[in-house]
């Protein structure tokens, strides 16, 4: 291992990063006033914790934050920018300053990870039945068809306006949850509030350290028994965000397992030798971002990607990955605050 190398990441992490996350759940072992709130939306559970005198305020901020989003960026609520969007017929549409950056910055990680992370696979993902639940097998035919609309560089978003071909839609699904995870922290912010940790579903995203200074701790779950953790996480102050082939899925007629996050190359589930693919850094939106396209890239192109990204101010982060032969691999900035929690014998990806 480079010494040098390894102590330049954890003190970036150190700075920017210091969550400790459970993957859901967060602990109640303070002393300082704090106030806890659930939410559901993003078809997603949501829990909020905030510390200090305006925890309350705070959350109520928050979570008006997070419905504005969903009102903004989801693809099935008639009125949001993306339905409209999606419906437009390749007309431009004006839409919401957050949409416009999410857009822009979906597209940015589209290009940083050779379309790995594609937004414009919707039509594929429907195919599939993964926007009704009512799954089915598509055809190589079909899927190739499809394709044919699937290109995330076609997205022209502006500040304000947004414009796809006809016969496009584009779907944040992979994307939103990690920038709202970051408004939620801007929000707590203005509001006075310096420490707070939010679980979006298992994407965990901290603000500062705990009340007394230490890290947060946080769990990552065991994609073969996902009610378990296979590691604990020490941070500050970032988002750990995880795509996993558990969440989403179903057991096709030729009893094989198909899963919701889709290699663009192809038009199916992904399935290159990683079941899940957790990601620290300081902005849940990268993190969110890089999770799905990690998930895609599989275990060598991902750890060439992290090690290619090493100068690029963009791509801060760590990551750790599981393999579907039952190997956790975590990159050397993470492994001072980490700590193995299940029986799966874990190696770290070093810079080289
Ligand atoms: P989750 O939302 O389950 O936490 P992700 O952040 O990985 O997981 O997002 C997965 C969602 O993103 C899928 O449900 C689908 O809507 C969409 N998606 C699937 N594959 C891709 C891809 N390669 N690029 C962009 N979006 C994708
Ligand atoms: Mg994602």
């Amino acid at each position: 291992m480079k010494k040098g190398s390894t102590a330049a990441v954890l003190l970036t992490l150190g700075l920017l990063c210091s969550c400790s996350a459970d993957s859901g759940s967060v602990s109640h072992t303070d002393s300082m006033e704090s106030e806890s709130r659930d939410v559901f939306a993003m078809d997603t559970y949501m829990n909020l914790k905030a510390y200090g005198e305006n925890a309350g305020g705070a959350l109520s901020a928050a979570q008006e934050r997070i419905l504005e989003l969903e009102a903004e960026l989801s693809v099935t609520d008639e009125n949001s920018d993306i339905y409209r969007l999606n419906s437009s017929a390749g007309e431009r549409v004006q839409v919401s300053e957050d949409t416009a950056r999410v857009l822009s910055a979906a597209v940015r990680y589209g290009e940083l990870t050779g379309g790995m992370l594609d937004i414009t696979l919707y039509p594929v993902l429907r195919a599939w039945g993964f926007t009704t639940q009512e799954y089915r097998i598509p055809g190589g035919d079909e899927l190739s068809e499809l394709l044919k609309n699937v290109d995330y560089s076609r997205v022209d978003a502006d500040g304000v306006s947004a414009a796809i071909p006809e016969d496009f839609m584009v779907d944040l699904g992979s994307v939103a949850k990690g920038y709202t995870s970051d408004a939620v922290m801007e929000t707590m912010r203005e509001n006075g509030v310096d420490s707070a940790i939010i679980s979006l579903g298992g994407n965990v995203q901290a603000l500062g350290s705990k009340p007394d200074g230490s890290p947060w701790r946080v769990a990552v779950r065991d994609p073969f028994y996902p009610d378990s953790d296979m590691c604990v996480l020490e941070i500050e102050d970032c988002a750990v965000i995880t795509s996993g082939n558990y969440e989403r899925y179903f057991v096709g007629g030729d009893g094989n397992t198909y899963w919701h996050i889709i290699d663009p190359a192809d038009g199916y589930p992904a399935d290159n030798g990683v079941v899940s693919a957790t990601i620290v850094g300081k902005s849940g939106l990268m993190c969110d971002a890089l999770s799905t396209a990690m998930f895609v890239a599989g275990e060598d192109r991902a750890a060439e990607f992290w090690k290619s990204s090493i100068d690029d101010p963009e791509l801060d982060f760590e990551m750790i990955l599981v393999t579907d032969d039952g190997r956790i691999l975590y990159t050397e900035g993470l492994e001072d605050g980490f700590t193995s929690a299940g029986t799966m014998p874990a190696e770290v990806i070093e810079r080289g």
